[in-house]
């Protein structure tokens, strides 16, 4: 329902609560959170309100990181409880993913992956992603995202974190919304502008079947198969 990414210089889980804070207006049932930290990814994730999750982190202290996404989740697929909350995680935890849509093809993905041994925590479509972005891994995420989108169907929106690339963020999107937000030295993800418009106004509305890499420096966005895709830059003009 709600997406939110953040790389920079401030703590990720702040940005990332406050974002998802200025989503709650379009309803949701579950909420969750995951930050890269010097000890691999922290996550946490609750049903219900956003306050029953932030009441989850009160006095856990391993949140601690400069890059971080959050979720907050409409059930399609799989009841509204803990275990179903985003983010997901393979089997390792090394990889997060948090999910917009429905991945439709999920059920056969679902089989494959058993067969190869691997074994689901939740009953989400999503979770499929967590694996196989995990099996095909070889250190380059973004080529690894755009690998795996190529085998979805579906309207979605992703968010993909790997502990082995604490610098990047990479997102994509299919028929279901992504913008970037550019700041100085950070740089944001959400599934709606009103996410960051706190940090900055000036920001980019991917396309149809487009991957978006964030780090501090900057953003690069492609097509599927990683070739260079346009973008619409834009200034959002809104008073808050
Ligand atoms: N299909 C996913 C799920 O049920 C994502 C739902 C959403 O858009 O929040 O977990």
């Amino acid at each position: 329902c709600g997406i939110v990414g953040y790389v920079g210089h401030q703590q990720a889980l702040d940005v990332v609560l406050d974002g998802l804070r200025r989503l709650e207006y379009r309803g949701y049932d579950s909420a969750g959170v995951a930050v890269i930290t010097a000890d691999g990814l922290a996550v946490e994730r609750k049903a219900g309100r956003l306050a029953n999750l932030e009441a989850e982190l009160v006095g856990q202290e391993g949140f601690v990181g400069t890059a971080g996404m959050g979720h907050t989740r409409w059930a399609t697929h799989g009841a509204p409880v803990d275990r179903n909350s985003h983010p997901h995680r393979d089997v390792s935890g090394k990889v997060a993913v948090v999910h917009n849509g429905i991945i439709e093809n999920f059920h056969a993905l679902r089989v494959e992956l058993e067969a190869d041994g691997v074994e689901f925590s939740s009953d989400t479509d999503t979770e499929t992603v967590a694996h196989l972005v995990a099996r095909e891994y070889d250190g380059d995420l973004p080529e690894t995202v755009r690998k795996v989108c190529r085998r979805l169907e579906g309207a979605f929106t992703l968010v993909v974190t790997h502990a082995d690339e604490p610098d990047m963020i990479v997102a994509a999107r299919r028929s279901s919304p992504l913008v970037v937000g550019i700041g100085d030295k950070e740089m944001f993800l959400a599934s709606d502008v009103s996410a960051f418009i706190e940090h900055t106004r000036d920001a980019v509305e991917l396309g149809q079947d487009q991957v978006v890499t964030i780090a501090r420096s900057g953003y690069e966005v492609t097509d599927f198969y990683g070739e260079p895709a346009p973008t619409n830059h834009f200034q959002v003009n809104w008073d808050l």
